[in-house]
C-alpha cells in the first residue's frame, strides 16, 4: 500500500461528513472578502484535528508540522459570486442573490477533507503541511490581502504550492499541464474627455461618443495586427457608457475593457498597445484632456512549474489511472493563486477537477445553474489533494 492509499482509506469514514458539510458551504455562500462565516467553519474544523490556525488577511490557514520533511502548502478560495441561483438543488444557496456558482464550496470541503485526512492518519508522512484558505479569489483582492497582513512571515515558507478548480469535465478525472494554465487577466476602466453640446449643435462641442466608438473598433487591431499570430490574447469591451439623452451630446465617455493574455511579453505589448490607441484616437478627436486610465480586477498568469507538474501528473496516474489524467488545456480564465508561491518564489502546480456526471448537462461556471455533480467531484478533489501533497511530502 502506498502512502496515499493509507491515508486515503480513511475516506469512507468522512465521506457523509464531506458531503454534509458541502451542502452546508453551498448553502451558505459569502461575496469576496465577506467570508467570516466560511472562516468560522474552516478554522474551528482545523484546531479540531490538531492544526495551529491563524487569521491572516480575511483567510485562515492551518499548519500541521509532522518532524522533518519539506513543507507543501495547499490553497483553496472560499468566496461566492452575485448571482441568483437557479440549480433547483435541495442545498441551494439561502442568500439572496449569492451564490456558489463557480464551486469554491467544492474547494473548500475537498481541502478540509485532505486536511481531516492527513492529520487523522497514522501513515508515515514527514515534513509539514498548510492548508491555506483564502478570501476573494473572484475580485483578485483576496490572496493580496493575506500578503499584505504578513502571510510570508508567519507561515513557514513552503517548499511547493497546490491548487485546484473543478471546472466542466468529467466527475472523477483530474487535468493538468506545465507552463500557463490560466491566463493573465486585466480589467481597465478608461475615461475618454469631450466637449458638451447640443445635439443639434455637435460643431460647438466634441463628441466622446463618436470618439469612444472609433476607439472600439480600433482596439480590434491589437490581437489581430499587433501580437504574432501564434501568440494567445483576447481584448474585450464590455462595457460602454456615455449620454444621458438623445440630443445632448455629453462631457465623457467610459470604457471598461478586459484583457487575457498567457506570457507576460504579449501582455505588455497588449497594455501598451491599448493606451497608444486610446491616446491617438483622443488627439485625432480632438479631445479637451488626456484619457484616464485605471487598472482593477488584474489577475497574475497561473504558469505551473515543469518539475512540480510532472511529479504530480506521475503521482495522479499511479493513484488514479492514466485514463482518469487528462492533460488541461489552457483556460482562458484567471486566478490569483499564483501571487501566494510567487511571494515565496515557490514552484507551484495547479490542477482542473472535474465536476460532471456523464449524462449531465454542463454548464459553466459562474452560470446560475451551476452545479457539479456531489460524488465522485468531492472525493476525487479530496484524493488529488493528498495525492499531490504526498508526492512531495517525506514518507
Ligand atoms: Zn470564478
Ligand atoms: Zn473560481
Amino acid at each position: 500500500m502506498t502512502l496515499a492509499q493509507s491515508v486515503l482509506a480513511g475516506y469512507d469514514r468522512i465521506e457523509r461528513w464531506q458531503e454534509d458539510l458541502y451542502r452546508d458551504l453551498h448553502r451558505h455562500p459569502e461575496l469576496s472578502m465577506e467570508e467570516r462565516r466560511t472562516c468560522d467553519v474552516v478554522a474551528h474544523h482545523l484546531a479540531e484535528w490538531g492544526y495551529e490556525v491563524q487569521r491572516i488577511g480575511g483567510g485562515v490557514v492551518g499548519t500541521l508540522a509532522r518532524g522533518e520533511g519539506p513543507t507543501v502548502l495547499f490553497r483553496a478560495d472560499m468566496d461566492a459570486l452575485p448571482v441568483q441561483e437557479a440549480t433547483g438543488l435541495a442545498y441551494a444557496s439561502a442568500a439572496p442573490g449569492v451564490m456558489h456558482a463557480c464551486g469554491h464550496d467544492v474547494h473548500v470541503a475537498c481541502a478540509l477533507g485532505a486536511a481531516r485526512l492527513l492529520a487523522e492518519s497514522n501513515a508515515p508522512w514527514a515534513g509539514t503541511y498548510v492548508a491555506l484558505f483564502q478570501p476573494g479569489e473572484e475580485t483578485a483582492a483576496g490572496a493580496a490581502s493575506m500578503l499584505d497582513d504578513g502571510l510570508t512571515d508567519l507561515v513557514p515558507a513552503p517548499a511547493v504550492a497546490l491548487g485546484q478548480h473543478v471546472l466542466s469535465g468529467e466527475a472523477g478525472t483530474v487535468a493538468t499541464a506545465p507552463g500557463p494554465v490560466l491566463s493573465a487577466g486585466d480589467s481597465i476602466r478608461i475615461t475618454v474627455f469631450g466637449d458638451g453640446s447640443h445635439g443639434a449643435m455637435p460643431h460647438l462641442g466634441v463628441d466622446p461618443v463618436v470618439l469612444a466608438s472609433s476607439i472600439v473598433m480600433r482596439l480590434q487591431t491589437v490581437v489581430a495586427r499587433e501580437i504574432a499570430p501564434g501568440d494567445f490574447g483576447v481584448v474585450t469591451v464590455g462595457s460602454i457608457r456615455a449620454g444621458t439623452k438623445s440630443n445632448i451630446i455629453p462631457d465623457t465617455a467610459e470604457l471598461l475593457v478586459n484583457v487575457r493574455t498567457y506570457a507576460d511579453s504579449v501582455r505588455i505589448t497588449v497594455l501598451d498597445a491599448i493606451e497608444r490607441i486610446v491616446r491617438g484616437e483622443c488627439a485625432t478627436a480632438g479631445s479637451p484632456n488626456p484619457p484616464v486610465f485605471e487598472y482593477y480586477d488584474q489577475f497574475p498568469l497561473t504558469d505551473n512549474d515543469e518539475a512540480t507538474t510532472s511529479r504530480i501528473s506521475e503521482a495522479f496516474a499511479r493513484h488514479f489511472g492514466e485514463d482518469r489524467v487528462q492533460r488541461m488545456e489552457p483556460v482562458p480564465a484567471s486566478e490569483d493563486f499564483s501571487r501566494i508561491p510567487d511571494a515565496w518564489g515557490a514552484p507551484y502546480a495547479y490542477w482542473g477537477l472535474g465536476g460532471f456526471a456523464p449524462d449531465q448537462r454542463v454548464v459553466a461556471n459562474h452560470n446560475p445553474a451551476f452545479a457539479p455533480t456531489m460524488q465522485p467531484t468531492l472525493r476525487t478533489g479530496t484524493e488529488a489533494a493528498v495525492v499531490a501533497a504526498l508526492a512531495h511530502l517525506a514518507g
